[in-house]
């Protein structure tokens, strides 16, 4: 996947299928199931793949406990399938990650364990491991953070994880595979209609003034929280479809969680579950549900929101933890689909939900990264069906995403020609030299906060550890874009500044 390449077939191809408009999971799933049933596909994203909600998840697989409280069976059952698939289709991104939740009275064990069991079944063939109700003592082996004082029991069970900004560029390269072109760094300014039907739309790449208008048979609106500018665009009038709300995360170091189980309360003050979960040798935990008004690619945590969290966790853990352990913290925008006046977001439907525009505009939104699969179908049915384009299945609930194999072989023959690429950019990660190389030369990364934040995952991690090997990061893509000491400047002073904000 280059970029030149990808730039290329945008300006030699006239007439598109499909125009995907959002790099998120919801838009790379569709530009990868459109794509590999045959449709001519492009998807534009106006900055990194995976820049807006779908790198900033708390990077479960999961079939949502907590909606099975609400009786909402269909959507965990249907997520739970998903759940299955994205193991099978990409394990070498995903993972089984055992769970337990501590309980303080004995009615919980029951309580909770019941629907853990029914959670377990109703992922029928897909199951990832069986339920199982905890002593004291076996609790307190598994997590061995936890404040013993408080523990009377817990319950063991399975979910999946994954990494959300690295199955975002390995959607993006099966989507090029299969004859997709995509374009990060590419924002859609205008949509151009005739007969009152959209037939082009209107893009402007970074760092140029030029506007594109590329034509098209259907245009599929998958830009998450930024889903009402679009519908605008389409209808000055269209009627507020998203209230975003947002959830952070702090990130710690292991010694604060010993031992490879995730810690999930089922039930805060604000009847939200927070978790504690392993991730790359750290623990992330979170989240949060705040409503906002400010929709921005780069969302502030709040102080009250940090605070928030260590509240809730110190609540169960021992020693506590304060904010000098904090070694990245980061926010991110739900793209909640409008209900009710007066409907918390933390009630809102975690359901996608498509609607098609007058002109032929198909918005998808809501859902979340563990269905992304399931949406991207609905939302091509849909765009085949408007657009009145032949009918051909969907092949994605058997599609690998990315190739592991090809991506190895590819780095290790990079390092025997140039040996030095095998250092570490950090001692403390596994990240090496060849991976911003590979980064800028195969996964379309253009600036240092790509590949610290989305490519590798430094930022996310130890925003400290991130800034500390910024400079290897810019030599290496100064030198591999044939970039000027200038831009090495500017990305230097841009990265300190994004990087601040994770600290
Ligand atoms: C705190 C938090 C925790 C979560 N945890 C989980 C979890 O553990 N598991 C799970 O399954 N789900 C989780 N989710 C939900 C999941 O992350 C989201 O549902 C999913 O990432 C949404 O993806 P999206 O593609 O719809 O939106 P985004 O990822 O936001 O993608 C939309 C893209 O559209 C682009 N765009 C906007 N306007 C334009 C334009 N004019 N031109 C071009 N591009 C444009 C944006 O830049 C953006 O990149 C979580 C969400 C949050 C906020």
């Amino acid at each position: 996947m280059n970029r030149a390449t990808q730039l290329q077939q945008l300006r030699e191809d006239s007439l598109w299928d499909m125009v995907v408009i959002g790099g998120g999971a919801t838009g790379l799933g569709i530009a990868v199931d459109a794509a590999s049933r045959g449709y001519k596909v492009l998807l534009v994203e106006q900055f990194d793949f995976g820049k807006g909600t779908s790198s900033r998840s708390t990077k479960l697989v999961h079939g949502g406990v907590r909606y099975l409280e609400h009786g909402n069976i269909k959507l965990v059952k249907e997520a739970l399938r998903e759940r299955g698939w994205l193991l099978k289709n990409a394990p070498h991104l995903t993972s089984v990650q055992p769970f337990v939740i501590p309980v303080k009275r004995f009615w919980q064990k029951w309580y909770y364990g019941l629907g853990l069991r029914l959670y377990d079944l109703l992922s029928g063939k897909l199951s990832l491991g069986q339920t199982k109700l905890l002593s004291a003592k076996e609790t307190m082996a598994l997590l061995p953070a936890l404040d013993a004082k408080k523990v009377k029991g817990g319950i063991l069970y399975y979910d999946g994880q994954f990494d959300d900004s690295r199955l975002c560029i390995d959607l993006a390269s099966t989507a090029v595979l299969h004859g997709a072109t995509l374009i990060n760094y590419c924002k859609v300014t205008g949509l151009v209609k005739e007969k009152k039907k959209i037939v082009a739309v209107k893009v402007k790449l970074h760092n140029s003034e030029e506007e594109l208008e590329i034509r098209t048979k259907s245009v599929l609106n998958a830009t998450g929280v930024f889903t009402d500018h679009i519908l605008r665009m389409d209808d000055p009038a269209a009627e507020q479809m998203v209230d975003p709300s947002q959830g952070i995360h702090l990130v710690v170091n292991k010694i604060h969680f010993p031992g490879t189980h995730a810690l999930m309360i089922p039930k805060t003050d604000d009847k939200r579950v927070l978790f504690a979960v392993p991730w790359h040798n750290k623990v992330v935990i979170g989240t949060t549900d705040t409503p906002v008004d400010e929709i921005t690619e780069e969302p502030l945590v709040l102080e009250e929101e940090v605070d928030y969290i260590l509240e809730h966790i110190n609540r169960y853990i021992e020693p506590s933890i304060d904010r000098s352990s904090i070694l990245s913290v980061f926010a991110g925008l739900r793209p909640l689909v409008r209900s009710k006046e007066g409907t918390s977001t933390a009630l809102l439907s975690r359901d996608h939900t498509i609607v098609v525009s007058v002109s032929g505009l198909v918005t998808i939104t809501g859902g979340k990264w563990t269905t992304y699969r399931k949406m991207a179908q609905d939302a091509v049915d849909n765009a085949v069906f408007i657009s009145k384009q032949d009918k051909r299945l969907c092949i994605t609930k058997n599609l690998p995403i990315g190739d592991p194999i090809a991506t190895r072989q590819k780095k290790e023959n990079m390092v025997k020609e140039q040996p030095a690429f095998d250092q570490l950019l950090h001692p403390d990660f596994e990240y090496k030299w060849v991976d911003v190389v590979y980064a800028v030369q195969h996964e379309m990364a253009i600036t240092v906060e790509d590949v610290l934040a989305r490519r590798t995952r430094i930022l996310f991690l130890d925003a400290k550890a991130a800034m500390d090997c910024m400079d290897i990061v810019i030599n290496l893509m100064r030198e591999t874009l044939g970039e000027s000491e200038d831009w090495a400047s500017d990305q230097r002073a841009k990265f300190l500044d994004l990087a601040e904000g994770y600290l």
